[in-house]
């Protein structure tokens, strides 16, 4: 099983978590919302947990002074997210902030070699696009819970990106409908918990067998066939950022 963007730090028991996904075989990336997060959360790594720095854009205005704090601590891990930007109209005030963090952060990852990044592209498809054509070296963008038009998404298969789908986003008709759309050599599976939610609770990173099972449906497919597809992506993402530093 693959859970490619969880926060694992934001469970009322994140050790416990850690500890049940590695029991069972999770192949886990941690993602941060802050980059003073980054150190407390990558105590939680195990041999398939891996921790991603980020700075989610809606956190970008109130914490803008750590961005010195993720140049720093970008040499330590080649995994980038959750950033990107948010375009819902409650997040509107700090919407140069976002850009000015987003656009900051991808440089960085281009001047470091290229990262591998879980990006938040809600209500915010084209200008995340825009700066991921503007940054080509900044690494390989994953997509996380895709929900733009069928339009914004051929634009981004065009650019190269990568998606992680998870069971909420495929619990509904046009999740699946947009899944179906995605090559098949490009798709990942997350959770987004404890934020994403599965008959209304938390996810946790085992739930992602809920969206293995939609993801065999749509290719036609049986578990296994869908699962063994998935983890040979994995393993392809892994190798576009083998020799970085
Ligand atoms: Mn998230």
């Amino acid at each position: 099983m693959i859970d490619f963007h969880c926060h694992l730090d934001l469970y009322p028991d994140p050790w416990s978590v850690a500890e049940r996904s590695e029991q069972l075989g999770v192949r886990l990336l941690s993602v941060t919302t802050v980059p003073s997060a980054w150190s407390g959360t990558a105590a939680l790594e195990r041999d398939r947990i891996h921790t991603a720095l980020g700075f989610h854009p809606q956190l970008a205005l109130e914490r803008v002074k750590e961005i010195g704090l993720f140049a720093e601590l970008l040499p330590r891990t080649r995994f980038v997210g959750e950033v990107g930007l948010d375009g819902t109209p409650e997040f509107r005030a700090s919407w140069h902030a976002q850009v000015e963090i987003f656009e900051r952060i991808l440089r960085l990852c281009a001047d470091r070699g290229g990262r591998i990044l879980t990006l938040h592209s809600r209500r915010a498809t084209e200008p995340v696009l825009d700066r991921i054509e503007a940054v080509p070296d900044a690494g390989t963008p994953v997509l996380h819970w895709f929900s733009g038009s069928a339009g914004e998404l051929r634009r981004a298969i065009d650019l190269g990106c990568w998606f992680s789908v998870g069971p909420s986003m495929l619990a509904g008709k046009r999740g699946r409908a947009l899944a179906a759309r995605m090559p098949r050599d490009r798709v990942l599976t997350e959770s987004d918990g404890p934020f994403g939610q599965v008959e209304s609770r938390s996810a946790f990173p085992w739930d992602v067998d809920r969206a293995v099972r939609v993801l065999a449906e749509i290719w036609g497919l049986d578990v296994r066939g869908a699962e063994q597809q998935l983890e040979n992506n994995l393993d392809r993402l892994m190798e576009t950022t083998a020799g970085v530093s």
